[in-house]
């Protein structure tokens, strides 16, 4: 089989002319009998990957997606389109699904799709074991890796179904989202070699990042939406409870909104899915139970009114933004809050003592993004393990205001970390440099220290901010999970130095104390 049949299929079932870029690689890989990983961004065209194979191949393709409330529709959009696909997920009774296995048996399909959880099912296993399978292509493959932020238990069983499957089908794996170390979890699990790995990277030139920080959420929401009055977009909120306020909010504007978690009811919950799909509503205000997988192509806008816990899950739904190809903005309301909220999800969550030091880490991973003055397109893809240039594009790359020498500053708050022999974090640091007078203070005499005060009279809030860019740029580093404590990096003590000046685009001057004060 070649890929001049596989184009001959774009052409004419898919109606498209060329392949996307990934596309090509994967397809002549799969067709080749290899095992394979496909990453490529949300929108790249994953689908396309098992579907041109399933058309071609003699024997079933079973695509494990654990989108159930949209497999019908995707079953559908393949039907209309004269492909003969089924799935077989929760929403079908006992009866139901023994009529279908009983047709796949017959050979009447070309591609099953499955819910991951009818792999926890022994019988369904044995049911599988009994079809023709040629190809097994697993979408959303992360979700395997423990070290992904989007495990399920029941992924995990499917290396070993795999195993037991009699005809040994091939693998595909597709994921948006795979640090260096999923990709490697997933090719080990699944059996595929390294060198069949396909990976278009990650980076989207339609969507521009952006961070905004010290702003009133309500209200920055609020003008966004006026300025881009009638486009739709996705508002990301940690909590039902927030979900709600904000529609209510936008509600109350006539802005057409509505919510989305998990804690509707399923029919309100599908309804505003499709209002949203068929462009009834505008704005979808919705937790992370939203998006996966949506194909909805006109996005335009993703604001995250609060931080997500991971920098994965946060290009992943930003990535919703823009499938069409067209500019898109993808936007992170940054409020140090928020972060304190996602730390208490970890905290009250029930990770064994190293997911949970893994999440921590992740964790300050968001804040180093949404602190970072360069650019965010390069941070983000930095963290994938992929070297790119600064793109132009994102808030930082546009960022106009002046930089400013902030190397004295900087000096003072490394010395203060020094002299606090790296045993507190970043609360403690600030309250130190401002010169705070509290119990902690005052029990572990840190008001003896040389670099008590030397910042006194600015906000602590100020002073933390400047910790936090420090540690974004690299100066300080975080260590730890639950209660990190801070600690100068080799390129802090280039500055403590005097080897390294350190500039900041900053819109106020940070102050700088008198300089008989200085510790230094
Ligand atoms: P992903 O699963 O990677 O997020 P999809 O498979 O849903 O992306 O594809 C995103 C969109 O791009 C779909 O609307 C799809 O029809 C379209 N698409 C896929 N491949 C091509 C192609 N080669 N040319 C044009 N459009 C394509
Ligand atoms: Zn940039």
């Amino acid at each position: 089989m070649d890929l001049a049949a596989a184009q001959q299929v774009l052409k004419t079932t898919f109606g498209y002319d060329e392949f996307r870029p990934g596309q090509r690689a994967v397809i002549e890989q799969v067709l080749a009998g290899e095992n394979t990983l496909a990453i490529m961004p949300t929108g790249g065209g994953k689908s396309l990957c098992y579907q041109i194979p399933a058309l071609l191949f003699r024997g079933l393709t079973v695509v494990v997606s654990p989108l159930i409330s949209l497999m019908k529709d995707q079953v559908d959009a393949l039907n209309d389109n004269g492909i003969a696909a089924t799935f077989i997920n929760s929403a079908l009774d006992q009866q139901e699904i023994n009529q279908r296995l009983q047709e796949l048996r017959a050979g009447d399909y070309t591609l099953l799709y499955v819910a991951p959880e009818r792999l926890d099912s022994d019988y369904f296993l044995r049911a599988l074991g009994q079809l023709p399978i040629e190809l097994l292509a697993i979408d959303e493959a992360h979700c395997i890796s423990q070290w992904g932020h989007d495990f399920r238990p029941s992924y995990l069983a499917l290396s070993t179904a795999i195993e037991q499957l009699p005809t040994h089908p091939q693998v595909l794996a597709l994921t948006a989202t795979a640090t260096e170390q999923v990709a490697t979890d997933i090719r080990q699990l699944l059996n595929i070699a390294a060198d069949n790995e396909v990976n278009t990277g990650f980076a989207r030139d339609n969507l521009n990042l952006a961070v905004v920080k010290d702003q009133d959420t309500d209200r920055y929401i609020l003008d966004y939406l006026k300025a881009n009055q009638g486009e739709a977009g996705i508002i990301y909120a940690s909590t039902r409870k927030e979900v709600m306020r904000l529609t209510a909010l936008l509600q109350k504007r006539a802005i057409k909104a509505a919510p989305y978690h998990a804690g509707l009811d399923p029919d309100v919950r599908r309804q505003n899915q499709e209002d949203f799909l068929y462009d009834r509503v505008d704005v979808m205000v919705a937790t992370n139970a939203f998006g996966m997988g949506i194909d909805k192509s006109n996005v335009r806008f993703v604001i995250h009114a609060q931080v997500p816990g991971t920098l994965e899950a946060y290009y992943q739904e930003a990535g919703r933004a823009g499938r069409d190809g067209l500019s898109s903005e993808a936007i992170l309301i940054f409020r140090p809050a928020d972060i304190q909220l996602q730390h208490y999800f970890i905290d009250e969550s029930e990770m064994d003592d190293e997911h949970r030091h893994q999440a921590y880490k992740k964790l300050q991973a968001v804040t180093r993004y949404a602190n970072t003055q360069g650019c965010l397109q390069q941070f983000i893809l930095k963290y994938f393990g992929e070297d790119s240039e600064p793109c132009g594009r994102c808030s930082n790359c546009t960022d106009q205001r002046e930089e400013k020498d902030i190397t004295t500053a900087t000096q003072q708050v490394l010395s203060c970390v020094v002299r606090l022999h790296s045993r507190f974090g970043k609360g403690v640091v600030a309250q130190v440099l401002t010169g705070a007078n509290n119990q902690r203070i005052r029990d572990n005499h840190l008001s003896e220290l040389s670099t008590y005060g030397l910042m006194a009279g600015q906000r602590q809030k100020t002073v933390s901010d400047l910790i936090d860019f420090l540690t974004a740029a690299g100066y300080l580093q975080s260590v730890g999970g639950q209660f990190p404590t801070l600690t100068v990096t080799a390129s802090g003590v280039g500055v403590l130095k005097g080897e390294t000046q350190v500039y900041r685009k900053t819109a106020q001057t940070v102050k700088q104390a008198a300089p008989e004060n200085s510790a230094l």
